[in-house]
């Protein structure tokens, strides 16, 4: 932290700023990073150092972070119509042409766009409208909401509750009725002697024995990530959502893919769901939706259960439920561009173009003596750290291992993302062979030097 300068941003900061996810014995002792601007997958702090950004910010920044072609369109709707909200059947134009963009876009026959301004607004929207249809179809039991172990989608009191993750017991969540099936990540938790298509064999077994055990006319619906993001980059074992999707169409449960980070090109597909054949009912999308330039959700409803949203929906006047900046003009301007960037700029081309060289690299560096696995698909990637490759023992938890890999790639101009004890990394789509190849070898440098020190 810049201590010496009296009134420096670092410790105006400290004074002002509540920062969440944030580890605040690391915040104490190295202080924050203020940042004034970006360049490329480059940001620079205020006093002009330079860091690699390889997680496009929280995932989102695709496009880099000064794209002049989505800042132009941001300023082109600031003057013309710069705020509106979506409700009493108003809106402005471009959210009504962003809808059809999403519509042409999505992978299956869609029905309508409903609009938010993030992420978890979006997955707490669509546990409302489960809640709704079913009661209103004479079901008001169905509600129980299954996601899985490990899963991030959100931190409303719903969505946190979706989250399988530990730290939500903070503020006595799951909420009951909030289930967690199995997490679909073979290397952790298959079985000795079990093969990859056996374990999702088994998961699938178990989700049928929980619907089971529940009641499967308890049950609103189950939302899915296509690659699970916060929860460390867990690709489904091979086979997992063939092996789910029939037991969810036999208890007539609704699928939710929760496209949020996965959504607009991070596998190297368009949509996750394709790339893993999730066949869903509704797609959650958020992120890369506007490049990170504005902060927007979006529940793409499939068509039959949109008609039968909107049946319900008139039955009771309206669908209750709006934010005031949900279909906003600016994001709806922001995402049209952004979308035009991603399909046409040839974003998703490079991310296919240069995925080969990130897997190769995150591969290598899965073979250094304490990671466990390295794992990705696309332009995302995660490495767990052990500490002992054969039994997968993790390291013990107060060496922070990935936190101390983290900070010191953050001193040599690194940005990446310690999760659990994977170091976990989703760079924007424009970057080249060369910049991967700088991200890697920081990255090798720092890990060994992290041992050395560690001892
Ligand atoms: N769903 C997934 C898969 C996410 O990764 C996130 C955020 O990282 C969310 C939902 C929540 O989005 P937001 O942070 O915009 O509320």
């Amino acid at each position: 932290m810049d201590t010496n300068v009296s009134n420096s941003w670092e410790q105006r900061d400290m004074q002002a700023v509540f920062h969440g996810f944030t580890d605040l014995g690391t915040l104490n002792a190295e202080g924050p990073v203020i940042l004034t601007h970006g360049d490329g997958i480059r940001v620079f702090d205020v006093h002009g150092k330079s860091y690699i950004d390889a997680n496009s910010g929280l995932w989102n920044n695709v496009a880099g972070f000064n794209h002049q072609g989505i800042i132009d369109a941001l300023c082109a709707q600031a003057r013309k119509f710069p705020g509106y909200h979506a409700f009493f059947g108003r809106v402005a134009d471009t959210t009504v042409a962003l809808s059809e963009k999403l519509i042409e876009l999505s992978p299956f026959d869609a029905g309508k766009v409903y609009y938010t301004n993030s992420g978890s607004e979006a997955n707490d929207t669509v546990v409302k409208m489960l809640w709704m249809l079913h009661r209103r179809n004479g079901q008001p039991q169905r509600r129980k909401i299954i996601t899985r172990v490990n899963a991030y989608h959100g931190v409303t009191v719903a969505t946190a509750s979706m989250t399988g993750k530990a730290y939500n017991a903070e503020f006595g969540l799951p909420l009951p009725g909030f289930l967690h099936a199995d997490c679909p990540h073979y290397w952790r938790f298959g079985l000795e002697g079990e093969t990859e298509l056996e374990f999702s064999a088994r998961l699938a077994r178990n989700l049928e024995e929980l619907i089971l055990k529940e009641g499967p006319d308890t049950i609103a619906g189950m939302f899915a990530e296509p690659v699970q993001g916060a929860g460390g980059v867990i690709v489904p074992a091979e086979g997992y959502f063939e092996a789910i999707r029939p037991i969810l169409r036999k208890y007539n449960i609704p699928f939710i893919a929760d496209e949020v980070i996965c959504g607009f090109g991070r596998t190297g597909e368009m949509w996750g769901s394709v790339k893993y054949d999730m066949q869903p009912d509704i797609i959650v999308a958020s992120k890369c939706i506007t490049a990170g330039y504005f902060p927007m959700g979006a529940v793409i409803l499939g068509k039959a259960f949109c008609d039968a949203l909107m049946k319900v929906s008139e039955e009771a006047e309206e669908f209750p439920h709006g934010f005031t900046a949900g279909g906003n003009p600016l994001g709806s301007a922001v995402a049209l561009k952004s979308l035009a960037v991603i399909e046409d700029e040839g974003l998703l081309g490079n991310v296919n173009k240069v995925s080969g060289r990130f897997m190769a690299r995150l591969k290598k560096l899965g073979e250094h003596k304490y990671a466990g696995e390295a794992r990705g698909v696309g332009l995302m990637g995660a490495v767990e750290i052990v500490a002992d490759k054969k039994t997968k023992q993790p390291l013990p938890g107060h060496l922070q291992i990935s936190e101390r890999i983290a900070n010191k790639a953050l001193k040599k101009g690194l940005i990446c993302r310690p999760l659990g004890q994977a170091i976990v990394l989703g760079p924007p789509f424009i970057i080249t062979e060369a910049e991967i190849d700088q991200i890697f070898d920081i990255l090798e440098e720092t890990v060994d030097e992290v041992f050395a020190d560690v001892g």
